[in-house]
Protein backbone atom coordinates (compact mmCIF):
# COMPACT_ATOMS: atom_id res chain seq x y z
CA UNK A 1 0.00 0.00 0.00
CA UNK A 2 1.75 3.49 -0.84
CA UNK A 3 1.33 6.59 1.52
CA UNK A 4 -1.22 8.39 0.25
CA UNK A 5 -3.78 4.93 0.95
CA UNK A 6 -2.39 4.53 4.05
CA UNK A 7 -3.33 8.10 5.38
CA UNK A 8 -6.90 7.19 3.76
CA UNK A 9 -6.88 4.35 6.01
CA UNK A 10 -5.67 5.98 8.97
CA UNK A 11 -7.88 9.27 8.32
CA UNK A 12 -11.40 7.01 8.34
CA UNK A 13 -10.24 5.71 11.91
CA UNK A 14 -9.55 9.17 13.39
CA UNK A 15 -12.26 11.04 12.17
CA UNK A 16 -14.50 7.97 12.50
CA UNK A 17 -15.48 7.53 8.81
CA UNK A 18 -18.48 4.82 7.49
CA UNK A 19 -19.04 5.34 4.66
CA UNK A 20 -16.88 6.07 1.49
CA UNK A 21 -18.29 6.64 -1.22
CA UNK A 22 -16.75 5.62 -4.65
CA UNK A 23 -17.41 8.53 -7.21
CA UNK A 24 -17.28 7.82 -10.72
CA UNK A 25 -19.04 9.98 -14.28
CA UNK A 26 -21.11 8.56 -17.09
CA UNK A 27 -20.45 9.53 -20.24
CA UNK A 28 -23.01 12.74 -20.58
CA UNK A 29 -21.30 13.95 -17.18
CA UNK A 30 -23.66 12.31 -14.05
CA UNK A 31 -21.74 11.69 -10.99
CA UNK A 32 -22.32 7.74 -9.73
CA UNK A 33 -21.61 6.88 -6.39
CA UNK A 34 -21.60 3.69 -4.53
CA UNK A 35 -20.79 3.45 -0.96
CA UNK A 36 -18.46 1.40 0.67
CA UNK A 37 -17.66 0.48 4.48
CA UNK A 38 -13.97 1.15 5.45
CA UNK A 39 -13.36 -2.88 5.87
CA UNK A 40 -13.19 -2.81 1.73
CA UNK A 41 -11.27 0.12 0.95
CA UNK A 42 -8.23 -2.08 0.86
CA UNK A 43 -9.53 -4.54 -1.30
CA UNK A 44 -10.72 -1.35 -3.49
CA UNK A 45 -7.34 -0.33 -3.96
CA UNK A 46 -5.74 -2.71 -4.62
CA UNK A 47 -8.02 -4.61 -6.96
CA UNK A 48 -11.17 -1.95 -7.42
CA UNK A 49 -14.91 -2.85 -6.55
CA UNK A 50 -16.89 -4.80 -9.26
CA UNK A 51 -20.47 -3.22 -10.38
CA UNK A 52 -22.34 -3.78 -13.52
CA UNK A 53 -21.19 -1.18 -16.14
CA UNK A 54 -24.34 -1.95 -18.45
CA UNK A 55 -26.31 -0.02 -16.38
CA UNK A 56 -24.26 3.14 -16.79
CA UNK A 57 -25.02 5.74 -19.51
CA UNK A 58 -22.59 5.21 -21.81
CA UNK A 59 -20.53 1.99 -20.04
CA UNK A 60 -20.88 -0.90 -21.58
CA UNK A 61 -22.63 -3.87 -23.80
CA UNK A 62 -24.21 -6.34 -21.69
CA UNK A 63 -22.08 -9.29 -22.96
CA UNK A 64 -18.86 -7.25 -21.72
CA UNK A 65 -20.87 -5.46 -18.74
CA UNK A 66 -18.39 -6.48 -15.60
CA UNK A 67 -16.47 -3.07 -14.67
CA UNK A 68 -14.10 -2.27 -11.23
CA UNK A 69 -14.19 1.34 -9.65
CA UNK A 70 -10.16 1.97 -8.25
CA UNK A 71 -10.69 5.04 -6.04
CA UNK A 72 -7.68 7.30 -6.33
CA UNK A 73 -6.48 8.43 -2.91
CA UNK A 74 -5.17 11.68 -4.13
CA UNK A 75 -9.09 12.74 -4.31
CA UNK A 76 -9.78 11.70 -0.73
CA UNK A 77 -12.44 14.35 1.12
CA UNK A 78 -14.63 14.40 3.56
CA UNK A 79 -17.92 15.53 2.65
CA UNK A 80 -19.45 18.34 4.69
CA UNK A 81 -23.17 18.47 4.34
CA UNK A 82 -25.13 18.07 7.60
CA UNK A 83 -26.99 15.06 6.74
CA UNK A 84 -23.43 12.74 7.03
CA UNK A 85 -24.12 11.42 10.16
CA UNK A 86 -21.79 9.22 10.91
CA UNK A 87 -19.17 10.38 9.02
CA UNK A 88 -18.75 10.13 4.98
CA UNK A 89 -15.95 10.54 2.79
CA UNK A 90 -15.86 10.42 -1.02
CA UNK A 91 -12.98 9.35 -3.41
CA UNK A 92 -12.93 9.54 -7.29
CA UNK A 93 -12.20 6.42 -9.37
CA UNK A 94 -10.51 5.09 -12.40
CA UNK A 95 -12.75 2.31 -14.23
CA UNK A 96 -11.01 -0.98 -15.21
CA UNK A 97 -11.89 -4.05 -17.22
CA UNK A 98 -12.09 -7.18 -15.01
CA UNK A 99 -7.80 -7.68 -16.33
CA UNK A 100 -7.36 -4.58 -14.45
CA UNK A 101 -6.59 -2.65 -17.99
CA UNK A 102 -8.72 0.87 -18.10
CA UNK A 103 -12.12 1.17 -19.94
CA UNK A 104 -12.16 3.07 -22.55
CA UNK A 105 -15.61 4.21 -21.93
CA UNK A 106 -14.32 6.19 -18.78
CA UNK A 107 -14.66 9.87 -19.24
CA UNK A 108 -11.69 10.57 -16.50
CA UNK A 109 -9.71 8.39 -18.62
CA UNK A 110 -10.34 10.52 -22.06
CA UNK A 111 -8.77 13.15 -19.96
CA UNK A 112 -5.93 11.27 -18.73
CA UNK A 113 -4.90 10.05 -21.90
CA UNK A 114 -5.24 13.13 -23.53
CA UNK A 115 -2.78 15.29 -20.73
CA UNK A 116 -0.31 12.08 -21.30
CA UNK A 117 -0.07 13.63 -24.66
CA UNK A 118 0.30 16.87 -23.53
CA UNK A 119 2.87 15.57 -21.41
CA UNK A 120 5.17 13.81 -24.21
CA UNK A 121 5.37 17.48 -25.51
CA UNK A 122 6.50 18.78 -22.07
CA UNK A 123 3.18 20.10 -20.99
CA UNK A 124 1.29 20.31 -18.23
CA UNK A 125 -2.57 21.90 -18.72
CA UNK A 126 -4.06 24.32 -16.21
CA UNK A 127 -7.62 25.17 -16.35
CA UNK A 128 -9.49 27.33 -14.51
CA UNK A 129 -13.58 27.57 -14.92
CA UNK A 130 -16.16 30.55 -14.09
CA UNK A 131 -18.92 28.49 -13.46
CA UNK A 132 -22.48 30.05 -14.27
CA UNK A 133 -26.08 28.95 -12.84
CA UNK A 134 -29.34 29.45 -11.49
CA UNK A 135 -30.84 29.50 -8.21
CA UNK A 136 -34.81 28.69 -8.37
CA UNK A 137 -37.45 29.30 -5.13
CA UNK A 138 -38.63 25.81 -5.37
CA UNK A 139 -37.98 22.40 -7.67
CA UNK A 140 -38.34 22.73 -11.51
CA UNK A 141 -41.83 20.38 -12.27
CA UNK A 142 -41.09 18.42 -14.99
CA UNK A 143 -44.16 19.79 -16.92
CA UNK A 144 -41.56 22.55 -17.95
CA UNK A 145 -43.44 25.61 -16.41
CA UNK A 146 -40.61 28.89 -16.13
CA UNK A 147 -39.14 28.31 -12.48
CA UNK A 148 -39.61 31.63 -10.38
CA UNK A 149 -35.82 33.37 -9.57
CA UNK A 150 -34.38 33.67 -6.29
CA UNK A 151 -33.91 37.04 -6.72
CA UNK A 152 -34.31 40.00 -9.47
CA UNK A 153 -30.51 41.28 -8.83
CA UNK A 154 -28.40 41.72 -12.07
CA UNK A 155 -24.60 41.82 -13.06
CA UNK A 156 -22.66 42.34 -9.89
CA UNK A 157 -25.68 43.61 -7.85
CA UNK A 158 -24.89 42.99 -4.12
CA UNK A 159 -28.27 42.07 -3.19
CA UNK A 160 -27.89 42.45 0.76
CA UNK A 161 -29.62 39.39 2.60
CA UNK A 162 -30.94 37.83 -0.60
CA UNK A 163 -31.24 34.08 -0.79
CA UNK A 164 -28.30 34.11 -3.63
CA UNK A 165 -26.07 36.26 -0.91
CA UNK A 166 -25.90 33.80 1.75
CA UNK A 167 -25.38 31.02 -0.93
CA UNK A 168 -22.54 32.15 -2.23
CA UNK A 169 -21.66 32.26 1.38
CA UNK A 170 -22.35 28.69 2.49
CA UNK A 171 -21.45 27.27 -1.25
CA UNK A 172 -18.04 29.02 -0.80
CA UNK A 173 -17.18 27.52 2.94
CA UNK A 174 -18.66 24.45 1.69
CA UNK A 175 -16.33 24.48 -1.24
CA UNK A 176 -13.25 25.63 0.71
CA UNK A 177 -13.82 22.69 3.56
CA UNK A 178 -13.32 19.99 0.42
CA UNK A 179 -10.19 21.55 -0.19
CA UNK A 180 -11.61 23.70 -3.76
CA UNK A 181 -10.54 26.86 -3.52
CA UNK A 182 -12.46 30.00 -4.63
CA UNK A 183 -10.93 32.79 -6.53
CA UNK A 184 -14.01 35.18 -7.17
CA UNK A 185 -18.04 35.34 -6.59
CA UNK A 186 -20.49 37.29 -7.40
CA UNK A 187 -24.15 37.84 -9.12
CA UNK A 188 -24.62 37.27 -12.71
CA UNK A 189 -26.62 39.00 -15.43
CA UNK A 190 -29.74 37.22 -15.08
CA UNK A 191 -32.44 37.10 -12.07
CA UNK A 192 -31.31 34.24 -10.00
CA UNK A 193 -28.19 33.61 -11.71
CA UNK A 194 -24.83 33.24 -9.99
CA UNK A 195 -21.39 32.87 -11.25
CA UNK A 196 -18.58 30.98 -8.67
CA UNK A 197 -14.85 30.87 -10.18
CA UNK A 198 -12.33 28.11 -9.23
CA UNK A 199 -8.81 28.97 -8.94
CA UNK A 200 -6.20 27.50 -11.08
CA UNK A 201 -5.73 23.87 -11.14
CA UNK A 202 -4.58 20.71 -13.90
CA UNK A 203 -7.30 19.67 -15.72
CA UNK A 204 -7.63 16.60 -14.02
CA UNK A 205 -8.27 18.40 -10.65
CA UNK A 206 -10.71 20.96 -12.33
CA UNK A 207 -12.88 18.99 -13.77
CA UNK A 208 -12.89 16.58 -10.61
CA UNK A 209 -13.90 20.05 -9.04
CA UNK A 210 -16.39 21.01 -11.11
CA UNK A 211 -18.35 17.47 -10.45
CA UNK A 212 -17.65 18.33 -6.70
CA UNK A 213 -18.73 21.66 -7.52
CA UNK A 214 -22.19 20.94 -8.90
CA UNK A 215 -23.17 18.68 -6.43
CA UNK A 216 -22.31 20.99 -3.61
CA UNK A 217 -24.58 23.46 -5.00
CA UNK A 218 -27.10 21.55 -5.47
CA UNK A 219 -27.07 20.30 -1.69
CA UNK A 220 -26.29 24.01 -0.34
CA UNK A 221 -29.04 24.79 -2.48
CA UNK A 222 -31.42 21.74 -0.79
CA UNK A 223 -29.98 23.21 2.76
CA UNK A 224 -31.72 26.39 2.31
CA UNK A 225 -34.87 25.06 0.46
CA UNK A 226 -34.22 26.57 -3.01
CA UNK A 227 -32.83 24.37 -6.48
CA UNK A 228 -29.83 25.19 -8.36
CA UNK A 229 -29.53 23.92 -11.90
CA UNK A 230 -26.65 24.05 -14.57
CA UNK A 231 -28.96 24.22 -17.21
CA UNK A 232 -27.89 26.29 -20.11
CA UNK A 233 -30.83 28.54 -21.02
CA UNK A 234 -33.95 28.26 -18.60
CA UNK A 235 -35.08 31.32 -19.68
CA UNK A 236 -35.70 33.12 -23.66
CA UNK A 237 -35.59 36.24 -22.37
CA UNK A 238 -32.30 36.16 -19.95
CA UNK A 239 -28.76 35.23 -20.56
CA UNK A 240 -27.80 31.79 -20.07
CA UNK A 241 -25.44 30.03 -17.89
CA UNK A 242 -21.42 29.49 -19.37
CA UNK A 243 -18.62 27.71 -18.08
CA UNK A 244 -15.91 30.02 -19.57
CA UNK A 245 -12.47 28.63 -19.37
CA UNK A 246 -9.40 30.02 -18.54
CA UNK A 247 -6.30 27.94 -19.99
CA UNK A 248 -2.56 28.05 -20.10
CA UNK A 249 0.48 25.15 -21.13
CA UNK A 250 3.44 24.84 -18.63
CA UNK A 251 6.74 23.69 -19.53
CA UNK A 252 7.97 22.75 -15.67
CA UNK A 253 7.11 26.02 -14.28
CA UNK A 254 7.03 28.27 -17.09
CA UNK A 255 4.26 29.59 -18.75
CA UNK A 256 4.13 28.36 -22.20
CA UNK A 257 1.89 31.11 -23.44
CA UNK A 258 3.91 33.68 -21.98
CA UNK A 259 6.60 35.86 -24.36
CA UNK A 260 7.89 38.96 -22.94
CA UNK A 261 7.91 41.84 -25.52
CA UNK A 262 5.40 40.28 -28.25
CA UNK A 263 2.00 40.90 -28.92
CA UNK A 264 -0.40 40.46 -25.74
CA UNK A 265 2.57 38.53 -24.26
CA UNK A 266 1.60 35.93 -26.48
CA UNK A 267 4.41 33.57 -27.52
CA UNK A 268 3.90 31.12 -30.64
CA UNK A 269 3.13 28.05 -29.21
CA UNK A 270 -0.15 30.20 -27.49
CA UNK A 271 -1.12 31.74 -30.57
CA UNK A 272 -0.50 28.03 -32.15
CA UNK A 273 -2.70 26.80 -29.45
CA UNK A 274 -5.85 29.34 -30.14
CA UNK A 275 -5.16 28.69 -34.10
CA UNK A 276 -5.79 25.02 -33.10
CA UNK A 277 -9.49 25.64 -31.10
CA UNK A 278 -10.16 28.13 -33.89
CA UNK A 279 -9.63 25.34 -36.69
CA UNK A 280 -11.51 22.59 -34.76
CA UNK A 281 -14.26 24.81 -33.00
CA UNK A 282 -17.03 23.06 -35.11
CA UNK A 283 -15.75 19.62 -34.12
CA UNK A 284 -15.73 20.01 -30.29
CA UNK A 285 -18.96 21.74 -30.00
CA UNK A 286 -21.15 18.69 -29.24
CA UNK A 287 -19.03 17.71 -26.41
CA UNK A 288 -18.36 21.42 -25.32
CA UNK A 289 -22.26 21.93 -25.54
CA UNK A 290 -23.76 18.83 -25.69
CA UNK A 291 -27.92 19.18 -25.06
CA UNK A 292 -30.51 20.56 -27.59
CA UNK A 293 -30.97 23.43 -24.78
CA UNK A 294 -27.31 24.18 -25.48
CA UNK A 295 -27.85 25.78 -28.50
CA UNK A 296 -30.24 28.36 -27.51
CA UNK A 297 -27.46 29.76 -25.04
CA UNK A 298 -25.22 30.05 -28.23
CA UNK A 299 -27.89 31.49 -30.50
CA UNK A 300 -30.48 33.00 -27.36
CA UNK A 301 -31.39 36.03 -29.38
CA UNK A 302 -27.73 37.74 -29.14
CA UNK A 303 -28.97 40.88 -30.53
CA UNK A 304 -31.25 41.27 -27.28
CA UNK A 305 -29.35 40.10 -25.13
CA UNK A 306 -25.65 41.34 -25.79
CA UNK A 307 -24.77 44.34 -23.36
CA UNK A 308 -27.21 42.33 -20.51
CA UNK A 309 -24.55 39.98 -19.87
CA UNK A 310 -25.56 37.85 -22.44
CA UNK A 311 -22.65 37.12 -23.95
CA UNK A 312 -22.36 33.78 -25.05
CA UNK A 313 -20.39 33.61 -28.53
CA UNK A 314 -21.74 32.52 -31.22
CA UNK A 315 -18.99 33.15 -33.99
CA UNK A 316 -15.48 31.64 -34.65
CA UNK A 317 -13.10 34.33 -33.96
CA UNK A 318 -10.63 35.42 -31.17
CA UNK A 319 -9.91 38.92 -30.01
CA UNK A 320 -7.82 40.82 -27.28
CA UNK A 321 -10.74 41.42 -24.41
CA UNK A 322 -13.63 40.88 -26.72
CA UNK A 323 -16.25 39.35 -25.04
CA UNK A 324 -18.09 38.54 -28.27
CA UNK A 325 -15.28 36.11 -29.19
CA UNK A 326 -15.15 32.55 -28.77
CA UNK A 327 -11.73 32.63 -27.89
CA UNK A 328 -10.64 35.84 -25.85
CA UNK A 329 -6.93 37.05 -24.74
CA UNK A 330 -7.12 39.05 -21.67
CA UNK A 331 -5.82 41.82 -20.78
CA UNK A 332 -2.10 41.17 -19.53
CA UNK A 333 -1.32 42.10 -16.30
CA UNK A 334 2.61 42.16 -15.45
CA UNK A 335 2.35 42.49 -11.43
CA UNK A 336 1.16 38.57 -12.42
CA UNK A 337 4.28 37.51 -14.28
CA UNK A 338 3.50 34.00 -15.29
CA UNK A 339 -0.41 34.25 -15.59
CA UNK A 340 -0.80 34.78 -19.72
CA UNK A 341 -3.66 32.97 -20.59
CA UNK A 342 -6.38 32.31 -22.69
CA UNK A 343 -10.39 32.10 -22.24
CA UNK A 344 -12.09 30.06 -24.02
CA UNK A 345 -16.16 31.09 -24.03
CA UNK A 346 -18.31 28.62 -25.69
CA UNK A 347 -18.51 25.95 -22.96
CA UNK A 348 -21.63 25.44 -20.86
CA UNK A 349 -21.84 24.46 -17.15
CA UNK A 350 -23.68 21.52 -18.21
CA UNK A 351 -21.00 19.84 -19.81
CA UNK A 352 -18.84 16.84 -19.26
CA UNK A 353 -15.69 19.03 -17.77
CA UNK A 354 -13.35 15.47 -18.55
CA UNK A 355 -14.20 14.76 -22.03
CA UNK A 356 -14.63 18.70 -22.88
CA UNK A 357 -11.54 19.67 -21.66
CA UNK A 358 -9.69 16.59 -23.27
CA UNK A 359 -11.31 18.18 -26.92
CA UNK A 360 -10.16 21.52 -25.88
CA UNK A 361 -6.73 20.70 -25.06
CA UNK A 362 -6.17 18.34 -28.29
CA UNK A 363 -7.77 20.87 -30.87
CA UNK A 364 -4.71 23.19 -28.94
CA UNK A 365 -2.37 20.71 -29.17
CA UNK A 366 -3.19 19.68 -32.44
CA UNK A 367 -2.37 23.51 -33.35
CA UNK A 368 0.77 23.26 -31.88
CA UNK A 369 2.09 20.11 -34.36
CA UNK A 370 1.19 21.48 -36.87
CA UNK A 371 2.04 25.33 -36.47
CA UNK A 372 -1.44 26.74 -37.18
CA UNK A 373 -1.05 30.72 -37.94
CA UNK A 374 -3.41 32.49 -35.84
CA UNK A 375 -5.32 33.95 -38.29
CA UNK A 376 -6.55 38.41 -37.58
CA UNK A 377 -8.40 38.84 -34.33
CA UNK A 378 -11.85 40.30 -34.22
CA UNK A 379 -11.92 44.00 -32.59
CA UNK A 380 -15.14 44.22 -33.56
CA UNK A 381 -18.89 43.23 -31.36
CA UNK A 382 -19.07 40.64 -33.64
CA UNK A 383 -22.56 40.40 -33.63
CA UNK A 384 -22.63 43.81 -34.57
CA UNK A 385 -21.33 42.95 -38.27
CA UNK A 386 -23.64 41.82 -41.30
CA UNK A 387 -23.04 38.31 -42.58
CA UNK A 388 -21.25 39.71 -45.33
CA UNK A 389 -18.71 41.38 -43.42
CA UNK A 390 -17.95 38.01 -41.42
CA UNK A 391 -17.66 36.63 -44.36
CA UNK A 392 -15.11 38.69 -45.63
CA UNK A 393 -13.19 38.29 -42.75
CA UNK A 394 -13.30 34.43 -42.80
CA UNK A 395 -15.25 34.59 -39.56
CA UNK A 396 -17.49 31.18 -39.30
CA UNK A 397 -20.49 30.73 -36.84
CA UNK A 398 -20.74 28.29 -34.45
CA UNK A 399 -23.03 25.08 -34.96
CA UNK A 400 -26.24 26.27 -34.97
CA UNK A 401 -28.24 23.29 -32.82
CA UNK A 402 -27.11 20.49 -31.67
CA UNK A 403 -27.76 19.08 -34.82
CA UNK A 404 -25.25 20.86 -36.93
CA UNK A 405 -22.82 20.17 -33.89
CA UNK A 406 -23.31 16.41 -34.42
CA UNK A 407 -22.48 16.55 -38.39
CA UNK A 408 -19.51 18.63 -37.68
CA UNK A 409 -18.32 15.81 -35.11
CA UNK A 410 -18.80 12.88 -36.95
CA UNK A 411 -16.58 14.09 -40.09
CA UNK A 412 -13.87 14.72 -37.26
CA UNK A 413 -10.51 12.62 -37.24
CA UNK A 414 -9.52 15.02 -33.89
CA UNK A 415 -12.50 13.81 -32.22
CA UNK A 416 -12.83 9.98 -32.75
CA UNK A 417 -9.13 10.02 -31.61
CA UNK A 418 -9.13 11.74 -28.54
CA UNK A 419 -12.87 10.37 -27.19
CA UNK A 420 -11.50 6.72 -28.84
CA UNK A 421 -14.00 5.00 -30.64
CA UNK A 422 -16.40 3.57 -27.71
CA UNK A 423 -16.77 7.18 -26.41
CA UNK A 424 -16.95 8.16 -29.76
CA UNK A 425 -19.95 5.92 -31.02
CA UNK A 426 -22.00 6.34 -27.98
CA UNK A 427 -21.99 9.70 -27.71
CA UNK A 428 -22.78 9.96 -31.67
CA UNK A 429 -25.50 7.60 -31.25
CA UNK A 430 -27.37 9.17 -27.70
CA UNK A 431 -27.12 12.55 -29.56
CA UNK A 432 -28.51 11.96 -32.42
CA UNK A 433 -31.50 10.42 -30.68
CA UNK A 434 -31.53 13.24 -28.32
CA UNK A 435 -32.04 15.58 -31.51
CA UNK A 436 -34.52 13.34 -33.26
CA UNK A 437 -36.57 13.38 -29.83
CA UNK A 438 -36.70 17.08 -29.79
CA UNK A 439 -37.53 17.65 -33.47
CA UNK A 440 -40.51 15.78 -33.05
CA UNK A 441 -42.18 18.22 -30.25
CA UNK A 442 -44.60 20.63 -30.65
CA UNK A 443 -44.40 23.29 -28.29
CA UNK A 444 -46.41 26.13 -26.82
CA UNK A 445 -44.76 28.47 -28.76
CA UNK A 446 -45.65 27.17 -31.90
CA UNK A 447 -49.47 26.28 -30.95
CA UNK A 448 -49.22 29.75 -29.51
CA UNK A 449 -47.84 31.35 -33.14
CA UNK A 450 -49.68 29.50 -35.41
CA UNK A 451 -52.95 28.26 -33.89
CA UNK A 452 -54.74 31.76 -34.04
CA UNK A 453 -53.74 32.31 -37.52
CA UNK A 454 -53.33 29.49 -39.54
N1 LIG B 1 -23.73 34.24 -19.25
C1 LIG B 1 -22.82 34.50 -20.33
C2 LIG B 1 -22.58 33.21 -21.13
O1 LIG B 1 -23.45 32.49 -21.27
C3 LIG B 1 -21.51 35.11 -19.87
C4 LIG B 1 -21.64 36.40 -19.13
C5 LIG B 1 -20.32 36.92 -18.65
O2 LIG B 1 -19.66 36.28 -17.85
N2 LIG B 1 -19.87 38.01 -19.15
O3 LIG B 1 -21.55 32.92 -21.65
MG1 LIG C 1 -16.59 35.97 -14.94
MG1 LIG D 1 -19.85 35.37 -16.06
MG1 LIG E 1 -15.39 35.22 -18.62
Amino acid sequence: MDRQQEFVLRTLEERDIRFIRLWFTDVLGFLKSVAIAPAELEGAFSEGIGFDGSAIEGFARVYESDMLAKPDPSTFQILPWRSENPGAARMFCDILMPDGSPSHADPRWVLKRTLARAADMGFTFYTHPEVEFFLFKERPDEDGGEPTPVDAGGYFDHTPHSAGHDFRRNAIMMLESMGISVEFSHHEGAPGQQEIDLRYADALTTADNIMTFRLVMKEVALEQGIWASFMPKPFTQHPGSGMHTHMSLFEGDRNAFYEPGAEYQLSKVGRSFIGGLLRHAAEITAVCNQWVNSYKRLWGGVEAIAGMGGEAPSYICWGHNNRSALVRVPMYKPSKGNSSRIEFRSLDSACNPYLAFAMILSAGLKGIEEGYELPPGAEDDVWALTSAERRAMGIDPLPQSLDEAVHAMERSELAAETLGEHVFDFFLRNKRAEWQEYRRQVTAYERGRYLPIL
